[in-house]
């Protein structure tokens, strides 16, 4: 008899998230992860501590910008860089403590170490073999980085570096405008450093709704950003105690530099997959790292499957929680299923922005005739009361069911607003649904509702 009911390696939001499902189903389970705490890139250096910095910084540039304009007077806080970083830390180890805690609860056993997979049907942990009956691969992702540019996770730095750094950058090159880029540029353009994203592409946050796009970056330009778009990065090297980034302008192929304390790279992330010995065992791989699965997350050989950052689809924690659900399911003998036309993508900036389904340029696209209601924060009583009220709500429904078919928003509150249209459509609602539906007053919602109410007959406050 195998040990184990399921394997599952890599404890982030896929695995450990499949692990606890599956055993709520009654399934022995066990997951085995090689870091010291649960929780993945995640919990210990992604979504989780990165959410702490903003939310610290957020407030010290409340408190500078907008305290005094409500007469809350005196002298506005100074930053502790330490006490930051420890209480990053807290909310850390708060959070991978419950997945431990939720392990013991749903008697998942957690085996220490890296795994490895010498047949279909074992896995490998340190100098112990297990046997299992299937075995979930949720072992995530790594940073990406670009030729030329050596990281040292000091001066030249990953995601992983910037969440600790030794102290607050004066200057802070951002290479690439995407999710990650702009949310730690955002930490330290709020702490005083003096950021510039290098983009190889024309415009910001690549894929989103090009409006959307435009309106963040003139905000983001406004709370002081620099952008350098269109711009190749050569090389970044280290010099004078920071480093120095070198770009060739696509437009006229002149080349450029620019020095700073702290040089990010946030140019992506790959699939991790070291280790595993899948080219051993004959497990098919995508063209770009990623394994290759089915509709129901098996890969090429029988009793093995992949979810998360790990295959194909946007590389988001929550994409990777519903795939292990999911996954736990179909192991289970049920029918595990993912609406992938349905995951929401949050920046958790301020303003923050939020999409899901199509993009305006994906309808165009696809020959989809579509129609676009919009309503601006600055119709909205509760986003102007708390100085909020630059960016808006934009809804595409299709021009003759009136089914909603995207929602892209930037404004407060944007990433917890964008759900109550992942409901509607999820639902397969019209915006007429969305429209005719009571939202308390004064809320942020209300906005989306106006917007909701713009592909009918009209927003009232606009
Ligand atoms: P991971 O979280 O990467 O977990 C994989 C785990 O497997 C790791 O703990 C690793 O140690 C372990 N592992 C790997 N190989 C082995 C092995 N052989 N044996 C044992 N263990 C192994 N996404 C969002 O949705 N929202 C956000 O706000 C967000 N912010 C982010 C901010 C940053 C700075 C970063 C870097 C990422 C962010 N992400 C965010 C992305 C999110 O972190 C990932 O999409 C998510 O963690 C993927 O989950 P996963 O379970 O597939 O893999």
């Amino acid at each position: 008899m195998a040990d184990f009911d399921l394997i599952v390696i890599g404890a982030g939001p896929g695995g450990y998230v499949c692990a606890i499902h599956a055993a709520q189903l009654g399934l022995k389970v066990a997951c085995v992860e090689g870091r010291e705490t649960l929780g993945g890139t995640c919990l210990n250096v992604g979504c989780i501590p990165s959410k702490a910095l903003l939310n610290a910084t957020h407030h010290l540039h409340e408190a500078h910008e907008n305290f005094a304009k409500m007469g809350l007077m005196g002298d506005a806080p100074t930053v502790d860089w330490e006490k930051m970083q420890a209480y990053k830390q807290d909310v850390v180890n708060g959070n991978t403590k419950g997945i431990e805690f939720l392990f013991k609860k749903n008697k998942v056993t957690w085996l220490k170490g890296w795994g490895s997979i010498p047949e279909a049907g074992k896995v490998k942990v340190g100098d112990e073999v297990h046997s299992a009956k299937n075995i979930v691969i949720a072992t995530g992702s790594e940073a990406a980085s670009l030729p030329g540019v050596e990281v040292d996770e000091e001066v030249i730095v990953t995601s992983t570096g910037a969440l600790s750094l030794g102290k607050i950058p004066k200057s802070v090159v951002v290479i690439g405008a995407g999710v990650i880029g702009l949310e730690m540029g955002s930490v330290y353009q709020r702490l005083g450093a003096e950021v510039t994203v290098v983009e190889y592409l024309d415009a910001i946050t690549p894929g989103m709704d090009a409006e959307i796009a435009k309106n963040f970056q003139k905000i983001l330009t406004k709370q002081g950003f620099k952008f350098v778009l269109g711009a190749a990065v050569q090389k970044a090297e280290k010099k004078d105690g920071g480093a120095s980034v070198t770009y060739r302008l696509k437009k006229d192929d002149s080349e450029h530099s620019i020095d700073a304390d702290i040089v990010l790279v946030a140019t992506g992330r790959k699939p991790f997959t070291d280790g595993l010995g899948l080219a051993d065992l004959g497990v098919e791989m995508e063209k770009r790292g990623q394994v290759k699965i089915d509709d129901h997350w098996a890969t090429s050989v029988k009793g093995i499957y992949a979810i998360g950052d790990a295959v194909v689809g946007p590389m988001l924690a929550h994409k990777a929680e519903d795939e292990g659900m999911a996954v736990a399911e179909v192991i289970a003998g049920k029918h595990g299923h993912v609406n992938y036309g349905v995951i929401p993508g949050v920046i958790y900036t301020a303003p923050e922005v939020a999409n899901v389904g199509k993009t305006e340029e994906q309808l165009k696209e696809a020959g989809v005739e579509y129609k676009v209601g919009k309503f601006p924060f600055m119709g909205n009583a509760r986003a102007k009361a708390v100085f909020q009220a630059e960016g808006f709500v934009k809804i595409l429904a299709d021009k003759k069911t009136d089914r909603v078919l995207g929602c892209h928003i930037i404004g407060p509150g944007a990433g917890d607003l964008i759900h109550e249209i992942c409901v509607a459509m999820e639902f397969g609602a019209s915006a007429q649904d969305v429209a005719l539906t009571c939202h308390a007053h004064p809320t942020y919602s209300e906005a989306v509702r106006e917007a909701a109410l713009a592909c009918g007959d009209g927003a009232i406050h606009a």
